[in-house]
């Protein structure tokens, strides 16, 4: 078997929301539902798609007023097109922001507004294996690459989170083993870099391997030696992004 990773270009659309429920998965870590009847017809393609919330501080009057207000990327988790609705989960890190904050804090009716998905990446296919890594960030597109998976699927969900009392599981099949790599003090990412950089030829699943590496920015460079330089993957059959940048506000990842 073998798979495609192929483009797909959407129209963008910009939709008004409003915070509807709050749900804490770990003290850090927070689940949100934005509802609205904009929402009817929402729909998210990829796994690893990502939309724009904006914060504006009153109702926009116009779009382009929406859209001069802040705004962070997130992951669409899942949604109901007919009834508008739309989950998204929120690493609540301690640095300054905007998102963050927002989803950690804001009052249940808060008012926000949500553009895109203007691009996806579909995945076609079915590979011979999996390799998704992540640290918190890039959970929701790792619960979603996991709803792909088959019964019999293969391979490995690598989740950096800080200790025990802040893992987050994703569910696999019973061939994909799910690891919690704990950073505890250490900088983002290197606890991540040091499982991947662990990883040998011995470690890579057989046949055509789908890899997805998201997390600080620094994990590109470990990301991409194990997938194409140990690995030797297809460069069309992997992902491998920085989803934020230390020290950087409103990060751009290159697309
Ligand atoms: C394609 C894509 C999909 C994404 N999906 C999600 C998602 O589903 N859920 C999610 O939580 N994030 C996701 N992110 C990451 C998110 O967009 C960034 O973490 C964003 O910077 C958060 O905005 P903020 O306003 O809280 O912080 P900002 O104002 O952007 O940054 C303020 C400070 O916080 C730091 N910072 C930002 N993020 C983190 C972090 N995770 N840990 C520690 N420090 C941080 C910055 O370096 C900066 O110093 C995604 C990013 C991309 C590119």
């Amino acid at each position: 078997m073998t798979f495609t990773l192929e483009r797909q270009a959407l129209e963008l659309r910009f939709r008004s929301v409003h915070l509807a429920a709050r749900q804490w998965l770990t003290p850090d870590y927070v689940r949100v539902r934005l509802e609205g009847a904009d929402l009817r017809g929402f729909d998210s393609p990829g796994s690893d798609d990502h939309i724009r919330i904006f914060f504006p501080d009153a109702p926009p009057a116009s779009v382009e007023e929406l859209r001069a207000a802040p705004s962070r990327e997130y992951t669409p988790l899942a949604w109901d097109a007919e009834d508008g609705w739309l989950d998204l989960e929120f690493a609540v890190h301690g640095a300054d922001g905007v998102a963050a904050p927002w989803g950690a804090t804001a009052e249940l009716g808060a008012i926000a507004g949500i553009g895109g998905p203007r691009g996806s990446m579909v995945l076609n296919g079915r590979p011979d294996g999996w390799l998704l890594a992540g640290d918190e960030t890039a959970v929701p597109a790792m619960r979603r690459f996991a709803h792909l998976m088959d019964a019999g699927a293969v391979g490995r969900v690598l989740v950096e989170v800080t200790d025990a009392a802040h893992e987050l599981p994703i569910d696999t099949p019973p061939g994909v083993v799910v690891e919690q790599v704990h950073r505890g003090d250490a900088a983002p990412g290197t606890a991540l870099a040091a499982r991947l950089d662990a990883l040998g030829a011995d470690d890579r699943p057989a046949g055509a391997v789908f890899g997805f590496v998201a997390a600080e920015q620094a994990i590109v460079k470990t990301g991409r030696a194990l997938l194409l330089d140990r690995w030797g993957l297809d460069a069309d059959h992997i992902v491998v992004k920085g989803y934020w940048k230390s020290g950087e506000t409103e990060y751009h990842a290159p697309h």
